[in-house]
Order: structure tokens, then C-alpha cells, then sequence
């Protein structure tokens, strides 16, 4: 077999101008860079239990729909969903001699969701620094601890978990402490499964209307 050296090939193979291979080379990998797909966004994660460590909580909730997750005083609450941070409330501003509504909750969050769907969680000892409106999160990201900050004072660790629609987002804390029962979808969460409340979300907002 003849050997081929480097000096037999036409040297326009290499030339970078437009006619020659490295050329053609560039100039397809340009023109056929816009059509390959654009990076795509992240899956969305599996729902997480929003409390970590041993719980208890059952189907039943005073006045309205809500559950009580009682754990440990100081274990971690998780994002149970991923989304964007709406509120969060840092001081525990409840006053037993006023008992305003808004204040109830002590320190808390809550998150906007996919499907229209909103999360709050109450009475935590403390909320993670720099969690603030606007923070994305991730289902599983540490959110703060649970405690018994609000009307919880003196009663038992405890986070209080409500689903509602995002009705205004903000400030309308009748809506905002729960509108649709969470513990079917906490019991799918537990055991790993992935039920949506979205549906159930929308069901009452198109018979309520956020009032
Ligand atoms: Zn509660």
C-alpha cells in the first residue's frame, strides 16, 4: 500500500476560508447549531413529605381543612413541591390578647406550584436564611424547622400544612391556611407516590373563587 504523507493532500483541506474543509466544517456546525434543541428546563422532581423524621398526623383538622404534622421540635421541613417562594414570615408576630388572624400561623412560608397550586406551612421554629419571595425552590430544598411558633405556643412541635389556590399570593391568610384537605395526598407522598391536589385545587376555586 502506498504510504500517503501529509504534503500529497491539496492543501486547500486545510484552510479555514470559506471554501476549504475546516471551513465547510465551521460553517455547517454554525448553520445547523440554531436548529438543535435549546437546553431543556429540569424535570419536574416527585412531591417530597414536607417533614423529615418521625411524624404523626391523621385526617382530621379543627374549623378547616389543614393538617397537623406533629415531629420532632427542630426537624427539617422540605419543599413539598417545586415552585416560588410567595411569603415568608420571619417574626412571630401573634399576640394572644389580639389573636389576629393574619398573625396565627407565627413564622411561616408559602410556595406557588405547578397547576396553580399553593403550599403554606406554619409554626416553625425557625425559617432558613435568605428564603425570601421570589426564591425558587426545589421539592426536597430545607425550608426552616418545625417548632410551635403562633397560636401553637405551648402546645406541641407541630407544622401546619395547607393547600389552597394562590388566590391573591399574598396577605389573604383565610385561604392561604387551607381550603382542600392535605392528607391524601401526604399519605401518597409518604410512600412515595405522586398524587397531585391540583385538580382538587381547581374544583374549589371555580365554586369559591378565593373567598
Ligand atoms: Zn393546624
Amino acid at each position: 500500500m502506498p504510504r500517503v504523507r501529509l504534503s500529497d493532500l491539496p492543501r486547500h483541506l486545510f484552510d479555514v476560508t470559506p471554501g476549504g474543509f475546516w471551513g465547510i466544517v465551521v460553517g455547517w456546525v454554525l448553520a445547523v447549531q440554531p436548529v438543535l434543541p435549546a437546553a431543556q428546563p429540569p424535570a419536574p422532581s416527585p412531591p417530597r413529605f414536607p417533614v423529615t423524621g418521625r411524624v404523626s398526623y391523621g385526617p382530621y383538622h379543627h374549623d378547616y381543612p389543614a393538617t397537623d404534622i406533629f415531629g420532632r421540635c427542630g426537624a427539617r421541613v422540605v419543599a413539598p413541591a417545586d415552585g416560588t417562594v410567595l411569603e415568608v414570615g420571619r417574626r412571630d408576630r401573634w399576640d394572644p390578647a389580639t389573636d389576629r388572624g393574619a398573625d396565627r400561623g407565627g413564622r411561616f412560608f408559602s410556595i406557588a406550584a405547578a397547576g396553580g397550586v399553593r403550599y403554606y406551612g406554619s409554626h416553625l421554629w425557625t425559617v432558613r436564611p435568605r428564603l425570601r419571595a421570589g426564591t425558587t425552590v426545589r421539592a426536597g430544598d430545607p425550608l426552616g424547622r418545625v417548632g410551635h411558633s403562633g397560636d401553637a405556643r405551648g402546645i406541641a412541635c407541630h407544622l401546619h400544612f395547607g393547600i389552597s389556590p394562590v388566590c391573591r399570593g399574598t396577605g389573604d391568610w383565610r385561604a392561604r391556611r387551607g381550603v382542600v384537605a392535605p392528607y391524601p395526598f401526604l399519605r401518597s407522598w409518604q410512600r412515595h407516590g405522586h398524587r397531585s391536589p391540583a385538580a382538587a385545587v381547581h374544583r374549589w376555586q371555580a365554586r369559591h373563587r378565593c373567598r
